[in-house]
């Protein structure tokens, strides 16, 4: 008889995907209830393994003739954790694209369970969505709330995403910063970093549309001048809308543009290419990290290899383009 049911609340709820009616455990975690096959979990997680090997005690609590074993973990966390180990679908390796409380929980949980196999997949999912070279920079899908994405990586020592998700972070209103969302001590990173981004850094990336003010060899001077100002003017649009200092100007942006002469061109390209390129390689410094051979060796330590892979490239035009939109 399933005395101790009697002192269950009745608010709790059944996870209906995790509910094996020929299942011999119950778990808890906060008001959810999930009914599993406690060898599959104890063959994937050591942690697992180890706390059911402990005898039930005769007198221990018990659901629907089931052992019940209370979890101090979140129930949205434990339902993607648990759906990962259960349903074989549910969890598929990148490229497939994950809602970000799929890949947090089972990454978090994954962690603290000792599943290798789900934290290595989940933080390949995390790492593919936020670059480590300037080249990827613009090309990977990063994720809405970068604050989130923050806090997971400062959780499982994802250190290699956090220049870019924390550049990120830096440019959200700083009601946002405050909020207590973010730690206090990356909030205050974020800010230091907000300042320098301002100024220096677009001024950095946005040189080239200033200096030098005449392009030697160039063949239509009077034209050129007329359109690096016109730049400057459309650039200046961008800073106000708070675009990334990396996506200010890069590659894509001359797509579209009308072009100065072939000499002035190429010119303006290098210059704003080395001053991307400037600006990149100090960003993990910007936010007191290791430089970006360490933060890449670090990755390699946990994941190995992992081959980049383009995507369409995000340039300041269409951020803007989606920013509008959202607003309409
Ligand atoms: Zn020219």
């Amino acid at each position: 008889m399933d005395a101790t049911n009697a002192e269950i609340p009745q608010d709790l709820v059944q996870e209906e995907a995790l509910w094996f009616p020929d299942g011999t455990l119950v778990l808890r975690a906060e008001t959810h209830l999930f009914r599993v096959f406690p060898g599959i979990l104890a063959a994937k997680s050591p942690v697992f393994q180890d706390m059911l090997s402990f005898p039930q005690p005769q007198n221990g609590e018990s659901y629907d003739g089931c052992p019940l074993v209370h979890l101090p973990d979140s129930a949205a966390d434990m339902t993607h954790f648990l759906k990962a180990i259960f349903h074989y679908e549910y969890f598929e390796p990148w490229p497939t694209k994950l809602a970000f409380e799929i890949v947090a929980g089972v990454l978090r949980m994954s962690q603290k369970y000792q599943v290798d196999h789900l934290r290595k997949r989940a933080l390949v999912h995390l790492s593919r969505r936020y670059p480590i070279s300037l080249n990827e920079f613009g090309c990977t899908y990063e994720w809405e709330d970068p604050i989130a994405v923050a806090n997971l990586a400062r959780h499982v020592a994802a250190d290699w995403i956090l220049p870019v998700v924390l550049s990120s972070c830096a440019w959200l209103d700083p009601a946002k910063l405050l909020d207590g969302s973010l730690t206090p001590a990356d909030a205050l990173l974020c800010f230091r970093a907000r300042d320098q981004l301002q100024t220096y850094w677009s001024s950095k990336v946005l040189h080239f549309l200033c200096t030098p003010s005449r392009i030697l060899g160039c063949k239509t001077p009077e034209f050129c001048a007329h359109l690096r100002l016109e730049f400057r003017s459309q650039a200046e649009d961008w800073c106000e809308e708070h675009v990334r200092v990396l996506n200010l100007w890069d590659e894509e942006t001359w797509d579209g543009m009308e072009e100065p002469c072939d000499v002035c061109l190429t010119s303006m390209k290098s210059a704003n290419a080395a001053g991307r390129q400037e600006c990149w390689n100090n960003l993990p410094n910007l936010f007191g990290l290791p430089n970006w051979q360490t933060l890449l060796n670090m990755r390699k330590a946990a994941l190995g290899f992992l081959r980049t892979s383009p995507v369409s490239r995000i340039t300041a035009q269409n951020i803007i383009q989606r920013n509008l939109a959202m607003k309409l």
